[in-house]
């Protein structure tokens, strides 16, 4: 559907222009990548759908893939997304919807070119499913905040100049009700990031500790108390980001086992049964999220989200088993020695398929896991009857833990 009044010819007109002026005045082959990410920032090219002057061009967000392509094809680097993939797909778009305008003409370009990578501190020790159960605390002091407690598995937080902080500011309200939103610097005082090793012998993602870590109010994202809802905004886009990433057919893990396939010579009639399943599973998802991009409009994505994310983390799980599988005894020579790696360009360093198949496993964990993520689409897309919530109503002091 276009939007704010403009056709949607007018749209591909005004994307393809903005392309055109991109390419001209920065050659990809010429051009820094900061400055080639700046360029596209100040061009509208970084969220096609945000407001101009923000980054976009306030147009369908269906027009990001033709932006994709086309610098795709000119040769243009992506490492300032994958290399700030927090930033790029959860962080901005909670600055956009719940930022003052000094929030985002402050954050969202260094957010975009990578120049300040993001880092999401949300789950702790004792909260992860139940995230709204947290106990990290906020307490204001003047125009400043004071934080004490720890968050776990935080994604980047090693190369991260910014975190996505949700603290609790008020523990004698019910536990939604009591939690406040903020940007935290991950160098500031009073932060401490330790490593944690995963089963593929990296350590992407890290343990963070705050001890009387101060934070301005200027730092705030939202209203005090507001900070579930913007932390809903931060986890619909989460799952988006992680289920509905762009794929162009027979790519990712699905290409990889084909290519398994092709490179061995393989034959066997079972397996390549199995293969042809897999295979149509991962066109079906691929299309279903193509149609889903196309329908979107702007804002927060809705819990039909999280049906994306659900297939796609029990789908990868899936063909990385059957990958496996074709290597054979070969699978188990694991090519690590499972010194501690701290991945700096993306989350996820070193590619080959044992290893892929290990990272899978925490597919069906990170971003919500696939328990949680049938709760979503039973209770809020399906209709059916809510779990118990022991915990409603009662102030969160008050919960038995
Ligand atoms: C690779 C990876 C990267 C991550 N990155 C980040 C990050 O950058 N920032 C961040 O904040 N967090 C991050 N996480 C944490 C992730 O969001 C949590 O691990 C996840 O939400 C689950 O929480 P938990 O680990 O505390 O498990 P728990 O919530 O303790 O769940 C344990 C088990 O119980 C099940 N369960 C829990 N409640 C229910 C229920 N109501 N109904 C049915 N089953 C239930 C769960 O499905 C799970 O199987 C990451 C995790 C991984 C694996």
């Amino acid at each position: 559907m276009p939007r704010s009044g403009t056709s949607a010819p007018a749209e591909t007109a005004l994307v393809a222009q903005r392309l055109a002026q991109l390419l001209d005045q920065h050659p990809p082959g010429d051009s820094e990548d900061l400055e080639f990410g700046g360029a596209q920032y100040d061009l509208g090219l970084a969220w096609v759908d945000f407001p101009q002057g923000s980054g976009g061009l306030a147009v369908s967000r269906r027009h990001q893939r033709t932006v994709s392509n086309v610098l795709a094809k000119a040769g243009a680097s992506v490492a300032n997304v994958s290399r700030n993939v927090i930033g790029y797909g959860m962080g901005a778009p909670t600055v956009l919807a719940h930022g003052t305008p000094e929030q985002r003409a402050r954050y969202l370009r260094p957010m975009f070119t990578a120049e300040e990578v993001w880092c999401q501190l949300f789950s702790e020790p004792g909260a992860g499913s139940d995230l709204a159960g947290l106990s990290t605390r906020a307490v204001q002091d003047g125009d400043e905040w004071i934080v004490n407690g720890q968050k776990v598995w935080t994604t980047l937080a090693h190369t991260s100049t910014w975190g996505l902080l949700v603290a609790r500011t008020d523990p004698d309200v019910a536990k939604h009700a009591g939690l406040t939103y903020f940007i935290v610097d991950m160098r500031g005082e009073g932060v401490e990031v330790r490593p944690l090793r995963q089963i593929t012998g990296e350590a992407e993602f890290s343990e963070v500790y705050f001890t009387d870590t101060r934070i301005p109010d200027a730092n705030r994202l939202g209203a005090r108390g507001e900070g579930w809802a913007v932390s809903i905004t931060t986890l619909m886009h989460e799952r988006v980001a992680i289920g509905s990433a762009p794929m162009p057919r027979g790519g990712g893990a699905i290409g990889e086992a084909v290519g398994l396939w092709k490179d061995r010579g393989l034959t066997d009639p079972v397996k390549r049964d199995q293969l042809a399943a897999l295979w149509a599973e991962a066109e079906a998802l691929r299309l279903t999220n193509l149609r889903a991009t196309q329908m979107a409009g702007v804002g927060t994505p809705g819990p039909e989200g999280s049906t994306g994310k659900l297939q796609w983390a029990e789908l990868q799980k899936k063909i990385y088993e059957f990958a496996v599988g074709l290597l054979g005894p070969e699978a188990l020579a694991y090519p690590s020695t499972y010194e501690e790696i701290r991945p700096n360009e993306a989350a996820s360093g070193r590619r080959d398929t044992q290893k892929n198949f290990l990272r899978s496993r925490a597919n069906s964990i990170e971003g919500g896991t696939s328990e949680i993520m049938r709760n979503i689409l039973g209770e809020r897309v399906l209709g059916l009857p809510r779990e118990p919530r022991p915990d409603k109503g009662i102030p969160w002091k008050d919960v038995p833990r």
